[in-house]
């Protein structure tokens, strides 16, 4: 999943090694420092022990959008699904930043997103003034 100048780049190092379809079950420590990490083969079942000095954990990306869920504005991995006004599909509720789905999470793009939806919101709020004074 990570962007293909990366994939190419870490697929070149000799010092890495992949394993795919695994997970980790187990640390293994001799009591003052790491010296292996259990892994499992999700698809055989097969646990096996890779030799390890140190380890880097990586938790991945997870969106904190459980207040939204019922809403029906989320994909199926809970990003809020917008347009490039930053609109989602019901009128009135915008997102912005990382929770949005996007391809490139950083504080540049989450302040874009900010600038635009401040701008449509603006409009919004107008538009329901203007209806209201009908
Ligand atoms: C380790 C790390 C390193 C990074 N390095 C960089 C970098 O070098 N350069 C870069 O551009 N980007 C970097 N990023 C990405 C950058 O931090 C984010 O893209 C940016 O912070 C997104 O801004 P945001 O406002 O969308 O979300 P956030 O900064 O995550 O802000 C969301 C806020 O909402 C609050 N919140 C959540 N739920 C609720 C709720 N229910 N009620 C009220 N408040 C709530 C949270 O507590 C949080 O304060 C990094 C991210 C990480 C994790």
């Amino acid at each position: 999943r990570a962007q293909k100048v990366l994939q190419d780049r870490a697929f070149a190092n000799e010092k890495i090694d992949f394993l795919w379809n695994s997970t980790v079950e187990e640390f293994v420590g001799d009591g003052s420092k790491i010296t292996g990490v259990r892994v499992k083969d999700v698809n055989t079942g097969e646990v096996t022990t890779h030799d390890a000095d140190g380890v880097f954990i990586y938790v991945g990306l997870l969106p904190v959008s459980d207040p939204f869920k019922d809403l029906n504005i989320t994909d199926a991995e809970g990003w809020i699904v917008t347009n490039e006004q930053m609109e989602t599909s019901i009128p009135g509720i915008f997102a912005v930043g990382d929770v949005r789905q996007k391809t490139l999470r950083q504080i540049t793009t989450a302040v874009g997103d900010g600038g635009q939806a401040g701008h449509m919101v603006y409009n919004y709020v107008e538009e329901v003034k203007e209806k209201l004074a009908k």
